[in-house]
């Protein structure tokens, strides 16, 4: 039986030129008994039908787009025509690694649904009604599309509870995956634990942002702070840094960090490991007068919603105020903000106030900046003009002058 949802009249702007979220708040009406994730045809106020949406009960996001065609089906040979594009696109811009953004929810088309590679194994990510509604199909098609040998689920991510679903993990095809997944990118080798680590298990999305801390590392004292398994620390040894201090308050993912200093048979002396409060070990560090040559600020979500932006904007002037404050002339500083509710905008703008005041707060008065490059993700998490929000990874690489 045909499920409808009917949005209200003059809500249905954004809808229309092409964003995929239906707020709760939008909808007049629903006609037919809609499940979990099924499937709707979504109509506006003079019933002309503007394609077709999976229905999630429990959210504010009352329903995901999954067409604007009002011809299409939603059926397995939709699901394996999303996929098929998402993969060829990895394949036109990816290179030099094997650890991948295969599918990026919205960007791919398919909203609620991430999928990354590690090498022959396939880490995914049900985060909508939608996107878990279909998980079978879903799986089947990522294991004939794809060579990988094991697909494991993440379905943990906070958001599921927005959904009203509950978080689910385990291995849904092939053998069971170990916690230490060998994967290469720009000839360094990392250990991805799909199972215990973060998100899928690796921060997929600063890829050529290392391979920048790469580039930038010859001869330089290099501060990583929030560095996790030290993705960036390593680059930065691999760069040739003089000397790598990396801080995090997760001893587990330093215990990674110093399995892969090993591994890629990087000098161990040049590499120290913090376990430690990041704000302290910046304040400490600034009491103790002590100068880095480049400085990468790559912290946690610190507003997950709109409701956290005042006190997260906070945070963000006062980890990169201390830490312009201890760049040497002519240093850099790459500092970012995965906060989606923070847009580049509000990011500039709280970074410009931090440079203003670490220079007010010194007797010289020196401390000046220049904006040498925006950082965002790779090309494997692709953004819609359409679609900011899934724009989330923002970063500057600033210069002390
Ligand atoms: N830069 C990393 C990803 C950072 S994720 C990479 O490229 O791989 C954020 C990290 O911050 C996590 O590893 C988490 O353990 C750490 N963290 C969160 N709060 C912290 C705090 N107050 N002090 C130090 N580390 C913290």
């Amino acid at each position: 039986m045909q499920v409808s949802i009917f949005l209200e009249s003059g809500k249905e702007h954004s809808v229309l030129h092409q964003h995929p979220w239906i707020f709760a708040s939008t909808v007049a009406r629903y006609e037919g008994k809609v499940g979990v994730g099924t499937t709707v045809s979504v109509f506006n106020d003079a019933k002309k039908m503007i394609g077709r949406a999976a229905y999630s009960p429990h959210s504010q996001i009352r329903a995901r787009m999954w067409t604007w065609d009002p011809d299409e089906s939603i059926d397995h040979a939709f699901f394996k025509r999303k996929i098929a594009t998402a993969l060829e696109h990895r394949k036109k811009w990816i290179q030099n690694t094997n650890a991948i953004r295969l599918i990026f929810g919205e960007a791919d088309g398919l909203p609620g649904l991430v999928v990354d590679q590690y090498d022959k194994l396939l880490v995914c990510q049900f985060l909508s009604a939608g996107a878990d509604h279909w998980k079978d199909v879903i799986v089947e098609i990522l294991a004939q599309q794809t060579e990988c040998e094991s697909i494991y689920e993440r379905s943990d991510a906070a958001v599921r509870q927005r959904e009203g679903l509950e978080s689910q993990t385990g291995l849904l095809y092939g053998a069971q995956p170990n916690t230490e997944v060998l994967v290469k990118e720009n000839d360094i080798s990392y250990l991805v634990d799909p199972i215990h680590g973060h998100k899928t298990g690796f921060y997929i999305d600063q890829r050529d942002n290392r391979l920048l801390v790469q580039e930038l590392s010859q001869n330089r004292r290099v501060l990583n702070m929030f560095c996790y398994t030290g993705g960036f620390s390593l680059s930065a040894l691999k760069g040739g840094a003089r000397e790598v201090i990396s801080v995090d308050s997760s001893g587990d993912a330093l215990n990674v960090a110093k399995k892969q200093t090993k591994l890629n048979h990087f000098d161990e002396n040049r590499a120290i490991w913090l376990d430690d409060d990041a704000f302290e070990t910046l304040k400490n560090m600034r009491i103790r007068e002590e100068f880095f040559d480049l400085i990468i600020l790559d912290p946690p979500k610190f507003a997950p919603s709109a409701a956290h932006l005042a006190k997260a904007i906070r945070a963000y002037k006062e980890i990169n105020r201390t830490a312009m404050q201890m760049l040497n002339k002519s240093g850099l500083i790459l500092t970012f903000s995965c906060s989606g509710a923070m847009d580049m905008e509000t990011f500039e703008k709280t970074i410009f106030t931090a440079s203003k005041e670490a220079s007010s707060h010194q007797k010289s008065g020196d401390f000046k900046f220049r904006v040498l490059k925006r950082l965002t993700s790779g090309l494997d998490h692709p953004k819609l003009t359409c679609f900011p929000e899934g724009d989330y990874l923002k970063g500057l690489l600033l210069e002390r002058i």
